[in-house]
């Protein structure tokens, strides 16, 4: 149920009625936008609540919810949030965020070289994996710890922030030491036990869509994470699993402008994964943007064909740089804008 606080209601006021929801054994989330003040009233539904709430003064109007996933539904934070994730960088506001970098971390100089050249591309946020989920045991399945103080340091060597996936409980605090974004990978999209874990820190997550994930558990999953307490949520739409095999996964495009109707969170697209070509990197990445993608996630490498993983979707240096400058000709039709590419543009 959603509360819609008129404008002139006083601090006390509103203390009043999050007492009354309270009374109730509900909770309370508090929503001030410019305008108006929305509170979500979090518990079961019961139709003789809105009577209740309807006749207490200052009160706008009640909406009952029918939807399953109510703090990140559009209807209880009508505007778009943005996500500040350090280091200068937001996710969801004009600006589009960029997270770029390999599948998995090799070693130092491999992440730090990379960093600098996704940087110059343009690229706001680096990413790369520590903690690999393979589909065979005996993939690389990434280093680990050692990976994530390599991240570290190309952070502090490119000013960028970073993100990189959490697959374990186990290694939340070592990931929360070194990233700036945690990953929820696809295939821990419904680890509920995680999701509740990372609702308890501070860091931003961005949630992947399951490879079978249909839009509705996907914003349930964001649910879990805010329901926590943890408001910092970005969702990520990285292809789906359909019956088509000429690609890896088949790219959900109608996702992105769905979710943005649906949530108020921002949305990234990771052609990437969601071609698993990198033939087709670009052309998704530009169709992402032109849809609503509030950014991309996009992996790159120095050498695709000798990469530990995913070298079939990796980019080259100059490909990513080409496809940023592509991207910005999109940017700039939907009123947004990817500023590190006019500045990678007046460096040359
Ligand atoms: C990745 O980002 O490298 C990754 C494993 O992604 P996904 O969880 O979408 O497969
Ligand atoms: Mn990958």
């Amino acid at each position: 149920m959603i509360i819609v606080v008129s404008p002139e209601a006083t601090p006390e006021d509103l203390d009043h009625i999050i007492a009354r929801i309270e009374e109730t054994g509900r909770q309370a989330h508090i929503s001030a936008g410019t305008e108006r003040t929305i509170i979500g009233v979090i518990g079961p539904d019961a139709p003789e609540l809105q009577d209740m709430f309807e006749t207490m003064p200052h009160v706008e109007s009640v909406h009952r919810v029918t939807k399953p996933y109510k703090l990140v539904s559009r209807d209880f934070h009508p505007s778009d949030s943005v996500i500040d994730v350090g280091l200068g960088v937001a996710v969801g506001g004009r600006e589009l965020a960029v997270m770029a970098g390999p599948c998995s971390i090799e070693n130092e100089k491999h992440i730090v070289e990379t960093a600098k050249a996704v940087k110059a591309a343009g690229a706001n946020i680096l990413r790369g994996g520590a903690f690999k989920p393979r589909s065979s045991p005996y993939a690389f399945r990434g280093l680990g710890e050692e990976a994530l103080r390599y991240l570290a340091v190309a952070s502090q060597e490119t000013g960028m922030p970073v993100i990189t996936e959490l697959m374990s409980v186990r290694d939340i605090e070592a990931v929360c030491r070194h990233a700036h974004i945690i990953q929820i990978g696809a295939r821990n999209m419904q680890n509920f036990m995680l999701l509740d874990e990372v609702g308890k820190v501070k860091k931003p997550v961005m949630l992947k869509r399951a490879l079978s994930g249909q839009i509705e558990e996907w914003l349930l999953a964001a649910e879990y994470i805010m329901a926590q307490g943890n408001p910092h949520v970005i969702l990520c739409e990285r292809g789906i699993r359909t019956f088509e095999t000429a690609y890896r996964n088949t790219f959900d495009i109608n996702a992105i402008p769905l979710t943005r109707e649906l949530s108020h969170l921002p949305v990234i697209a990771d052609p990437s994964h969601g071609t698993g070509k990198w033939g087709l990197v670009k052309p998704v990445a530009m169709a992402s943007v032109a849809a609503g993608a509030d950014g991309l996630m996009i992996e790159v490498h120095p050498s695709p064909d000798h990469a530990l993983s995913d070298g079939a979707q990796s980019l080259t240096y100059e490909l990513f740089a080409d496809m940023m400058r592509s991207v910005a000709g999109i940017a700039a039709a939907v009123e947004r804008s990817l500023p590190g590419v006019k500045a990678a543009a007046a460096a040359r």
